[in-house]
């Protein structure tokens, strides 16, 4: 069974984010850049699962700009046999990638796909649940468990009311959350290795999808800072901060 792992290229989270002094986005310029963290728990998935016998090849996908090739090959550093890059200056938003995707499924044919749940960049929380739709393939979200028995995959979900249990048919789009496992480390030698793991380069507009972005960003700012607090003698002036400053009562 061929797994297809979707990967995007997102600012490491140990990254204190920058906007731009004209508030149009974030600063990406000589700023570490990581796999999506959901995106590796989906990776650490698939890489399990071959070694367990159940999957026989495991590809990485990710869409976006030429850099995109280091994330790739950390990607392939962990574990995943081959990458495939489809490169596009395009601002591409989850229905594109969706889209592209869905071509990607049609000329690789894998019998699961796996995504993270959220790209921690712009939590979208989309592009699984769309290209499930597209592909009119079942999906798992938010899976805390996968396990394949034959043609069929039991999703463990987290909900707010405890854990909920699906089974899915094969082909199958599943998203990742947290708890699904642990990331391995990169060792050393398997960096060496990656580096002669293929790594196909395809022009996004060879995939003839239409890729335009449909929602334009206004204005990116960062939250207000919260201001420092302070502490009160008695309950007595609690209340009378809480009535005259901060008039909530
Ligand atoms: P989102 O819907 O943007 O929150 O992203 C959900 C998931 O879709 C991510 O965790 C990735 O697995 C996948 N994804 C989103 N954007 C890309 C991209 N540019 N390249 C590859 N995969 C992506």
């Amino acid at each position: 069974m061929k797994i297809l792992v979707a990967i995007k290229q997102v600012i490491d989270h140990h990254v204190a984010i920058q906007v731009k002094l004209d508030n149009t986005g974030v600063e990406t310029n000589n700023v570490k850049m990581s796999i999506n963290p959901f995106d590796e728990i989906a990776l650490e998935a698939a890489i399990r699962l071959q070694e367990s016998g159940i999957a026989s090849e495991v590809i990485v996908v990710s869409i976006g700009e030429k850099p995109i090739q280091t994330t790739l090959r950390s990607a392939l550093a962990m574990g995943a046999d081959r990458a495939l890059l489809i490169q596009t200056d395009v601002e591409t938003q989850p229905l594109a990638v969706a889209k592209l995707l869905q071509a990607v499924v049609a000329q690789e044919n894998p019998q699961l796909v796996l995504l993270g749940k959220q790209a921690i960049d712009d939590d979208s929380h989309q592009t699984g649940q769309m290209l499930a739709a597209l592909l009119n393939w079942g999906q798992g979200t938010n899976a805390s468990q996968i396990i394949l028995k034959d043609d069929e995959v039991q999703v463990t979900r987290e909900i707010d009311t405890g854990l909920e249990i699906i089974s899915l048919s094969l082909p199958a789009v599943i998203t990742t959350d947290l708890r699904l496992n642990n990331p391995r480390y990169i060792k050393l030698p398997n960096i060496m290795k990656a580096k002669k793991k293929p790594l196909t380069i395809l022009a996004a507009e060879e995939l003839d999808v239409d890729i335009t972005p449909r929602l334009q960003t206004c204005k990116v700012e960062l939250p207000l800072r919260r201001k420092t607090g302070i502490k009160v003698e008695n309950i007595n002036e609690l209340i009378t901060k809480l009535q005259t400053e901060a008039k909530v009562i």
